[in-house]
């Protein structure tokens, strides 16, 4: 039987917040300033509402964690996952949010800022302190999230395994004559079924809307004889799921068949490649190696992959350029593809951690072309 896990403690919440604090002052930070979002969430449960009204966490080598809100928001904060871990300090309509937030920062200081901090939050704020500076909390502190501990690297398990569940359904329903739509109803209904609680994506990519990776689905009625590129994945217990396999309506032309076997080749390759040590960008260069010399090169033109966690897409990435080195407990997507306008498209992803020695991949279903009817 399946089971929930153990929520998050405040103890949990509390070492995440001070292993942040200490790699901001290793980064040379006086500290960190965190808005409602993904990095809120991962560092203390709190998941309000996002309103124009400034609420921010405060993170200070040495210092207990500060969270600002609102004074309506504050007893919803108060009951927060990690609030017994730090101290909610609230401001009132009518009131300086950025004046309530000064002294808690150093008046010279650098900080780094979480990415979706609204613009006029962060200029409330610099015309509060003209002598602080600030810096992209994902730029100063790429591996915040990155590695993810035990508890967390069984929730991303779990939620792989559900939408391996998905797949495994969706092979069973009929394609010929439905549309994209209709199919990507079932997937979200499934990942539904399978215990996701959000579903961030079903892409139903069939004959040439294949070949166009942002197509999620459409109109078009699914034909005997089309490539179908399936993408899906959501939030289960909080964290992410997101695979890709694509299947064929009835049987495959060779033609269709190499192009699938080449992208298979090339997600092997960028799997292989993983252990700690190498450079994000070369889970890339082996995938795109394969495609390369198969003469698909032009063709694959997006990034291999994107790390996963309390979100579907957030850094690292799998891209040339990235010279972050990978870390046991690490998440992300190995994902290549091949899109030929006009014609189909073939994607194959999984999610994969990086172990002491390798990887170890968190969606198991069979990668050859899967025939549905
Ligand atoms: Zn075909
Ligand atoms: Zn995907
Ligand atoms: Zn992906």
């Amino acid at each position: 039987m399946p089971t929930t896990p153990a929520p998050f403690t405040a103890d949990d919440y509390r070492a995440r917040m001070a292993r942040a604090a200490d790699a901001a002052a290793d980064a040379g930070l006086a500290g960190v300033l965190v808005a409602p979002g993904p990095d809120l969430v991962h560092l203390t449960g709190y998941r309000p509402g996002i309103t124009e009204r400034l609420t921010v966490l405060v993170l200070a080598a040495g210092q207990e964690p500060v969270l600002v809100v609102p004074t309506l928001e504050a007893p919803d904060a108060e009951q927060a996952p990690g609030a017994a871990a730090l101290t909610v300090r609230d401001w009132t309509d009518g009131q300086d949010p950025y004046a309530a937030t000064a002294p808690l920062l150093d008046v010279g200081g650098r900080f780094g800022v979480s990415d979706n901090t609204w613009a006029m939050h962060l200029l409330g704020l610099q015309k509060q302190l003209p002598g602080a500076s600030y810096v992209s909390l994902t730029e100063a502190l790429p591996m915040l999230r990155a590695v993810k501990d035990a508890h967390e690297l069984a929730r991303l398990e779990a939620a792989g395994a559900a939408a391996d569940e998905t797949y495994q359904e969706i092979l069973k329903v009929r394609f010929a004559g439905r549309g994209e739509t209709e199919v990507a109803a079932d997937l979200a209904a499934l990942l539904k079924q399978f215990g996701h609680s959000q579903v961030d994506f079903t892409v139903v990519g069939s004959g040439p809307n294949g070949a166009n990776p942002h197509h999620e689905a459409g109109d078009r009625t699914i034909l005997h004889g089309d490539m179908v590129v399936l993408d899906f994945g959501g939030l289960k217990h909080g964290y992410g799921s997101d695979t890709s396999r694509t299947v064929h309506v009835g049987e495959p032309t060779p033609a269709e068949q190499h192009v699938h076997d080449v992208v298979r080749e090339a997600q092997q390759a960028g799997f292989e490649e993983v252990r700690p040590g190498v450079a994000c960008q070369e889970i890339d260069r082996a995938a795109r190696e394969i495609i390369e010399e198969a003469g698909y090169g032009d063709l694959f033109i997006h990034r291999t992959g994107h790390g996963i966690g309390v979100t579907t897409h957030e850094p690292p990435y799998m891209i040339e350029g990235e010279e972050q080195p990978l870390v046991p407990g690490m998440c992300f997507s190995v994902e290549p593809g091949i899109y030929l306008p006009g014609r189909f498209g073939v994607r194959i992803e999984d999610i994969v951690t990086v172990t002491e020695d390798g990887g170890r991949r968190f969606n198991n279903t069979p990668r050859e072309m899967a025939i549905v009817e």
